[in-house]
């Protein structure tokens, strides 16, 4: 695996490495850029708005802080990139309950199924365009959260995170985010004096100010969250960003996780994150094994989930704790760490084993297929391979014919739903759901996604921020794989 770095040095300098979809980061924070973020704690109060910070929330002591850690995976959901998530997420939590992450999806080459099983485990499901671009549109947003509603069964209220691909977004995409109701954003990067604790944009950005995002006035979206994303620094103090296993070998990776982890844990306790493409951990025929650099990371991962107080947790649930922060001791018992899972005495088309016989949704799957656009679903196929333009075409099955499966409410959360009876098995107030999400449907049709399996990252550059022009020093950068 090489490395071919494109170096654009435009005035001053730093920023370092590799960005492979932001591998690593543009850490230029100039005095000028940082001091115009400014916000006032006395007005901006808990759980709606919080300046960002590298103290704990609520003057919580370190000491009495969970230490969270967030895993995250990005792109399609396919069956061997989601074994590769699972094996990383193979500890538990203080509680007993099971590590969860957050997967930042694109559509094409997913999985639906795997998108619900993923959701139905427990685990998060975000937005991450529809067709994989930067600088997104509305659209694309928009389009992503669809389909991951109607072949995914994830509920559009659930889905309430995105990540830009590349990491590249503007004050406009965040903008959009608000109007559609997103909860957080989690694209920007965060190096050491801007590892701020995730805040929300009443008083604007506080991370990526080198791209002059953080001036007065530049942004103002009440409530909107933005989840920072952590670098780790490596042997030249170079912080790398996502994928931090290609810049090293498993051991140095270690090392500098390792350190860059004491930093948050014996510091301000800032969530720590690990943020990887499954692709790059998995194996394909032809390629070197990315075994090693997968166990390494495994390693890592269980020697810091044996520590005291740490939490591997979903970005949403990490935002619980954050509008309503409790100490450490009391956290295993907060409804949104829980892990109880419904007890449902048949099988049913919800992500589930239900009836423990070792195969989740066995024989009740749909196969859609249209030719470079497969994926298996609990719900109906649509007549046509979806689009951006179409996310979610007329079904291929009507509502009184052979087969026809039923759509997820507005008032059933998808564990409990069964598509095939039109039911919502849950009886008690504990799982009752309601989702209030303005659904963003779309209606037209154009080319389609094609999909045939893997690499799909091949055209991952560096980040291109648009506004590149008028910052400091950018180092821009290729990592092909
Ligand atoms: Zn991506």
């Amino acid at each position: 695996m090489k490395r071919s770095l494109g170096l654009f040095v435009l005035l001053i300098s730093v920023c370092g490495v590799l960005c492979q979809e932001g591998a690593g980061v543009a850490g230029v924070t100039t005095a000028a850029t940082a001091a115009s973020y400014s916000c006032d704690p006395a007005t901006c109060q808990l759980p709606n708005c919080l300046c960002a910070s590298k103290t704990p929330p609520n003057g919580f002591s370190p000491a009495d802080t969970p230490q969270f850690v967030t895993l995250t995976f990005d792109d399609s959901i396919q069956t061997s990139l989601y074994q590769t998530a699972r094996k990383m997420l193979d500890v538990t939590n203080p509680n007993g309950c099971p590590a969860l992450g957050t997967w930042f999806v694109s559509m094409q080459y997913t999985d639906f199924s795997l998108v619900q099983q993923w959701y139905s485990a427990g685990n998060e499901v975000a937005d991450h365009t529809f067709s994989h671009v930067g600088t997104p549109s509305a659209q694309e947003i928009a389009s992503c959260r669809t389909a991951l509603n109607t072949y995914g069964g994830i509920p559009n209220g659930k889905i309430q995170g995105f990540r830009a691909p590349f990491l590249n977004y503007t004050k406009d995409t965040l903008a959009e985010l608000k109007k559609q109701n997103f909860l957080y954003d989690s694209s920007a990067s965060a190096v050491s004096d801007d590892a701020y604790w995730p805040y929300t944009l009443d008083h604007g950005m506080a991370n990526d100010c080198w791209t002059g995002i953080c001036g007065a006035g530049q942004i103002q979206l009440p409530g909107l969250w933005e989840v920072p994303m952590y670098a780790v620094l490596d042997n030249g103090s170079i912080p790398q960003l996502m994928d931090v296993y290609i810049a090293g070998t498993p051991e140095d990776v270690s090392q500098w996780s390792t350190s860059s982890f004491d930093r948050h844990y014996n510091g301000g306790r800032q969530p720590f994150g690990i943020y990887v493409h499954p692709t790059h951990l998995t194996a394909y025929p032809g390629l070197p094994d990315p075994a090693p650099k997968l166990e390494g990371l495994i390693s890592f991962v269980k020697s810091i989930a044996k520590r005291p107080d740490v939490w591997i947790v979903t970005n949403q649930q990490l935002l619980q704790w954050m509008k309503n922060p409790v100490k450490a001791s009391e956290l295993g018992k907060q409804d949104y760490m829980k892990c109880q899972q419904p007890v449902i005495v048949k099988e049913i088309c919800n992500g589930l084993d239900d009836d423990n016989n070792h195969v989740i949704d066995d024989n009740l799957l749909n196969n859609c297929n249209f030719g470079t656009t497969t994926f298996k679903t609990c719900f109906n196929c649509p007549s046509t391979a979806p689009t951006l333009e179409s996310p979610a075409p007329v079904s291929s099955s009507q509502n009184g014919t052979e087969g026809f499966r039923y759509p997820l409410p507005l008032d059933c959360d998808t564990k409990w739903w069964d598509p095939i009876s039109n039911l919502c098995l849950c009886t008690s107030t504990e799982c009752q759901y309601k989702d209030t999400a303005v659904p963003v449907n779309k209606n037209t049709t154009t080319s389609s996604i094609s999909a045939n399996g893997k690499d799909q990252e091949k055209s991952d550059a560096s980040r291109s921020l648009p506004w590149v022009g008028a910052v400091a020093a950018v180092v821009m950068s290729t990592m092909l794989l």
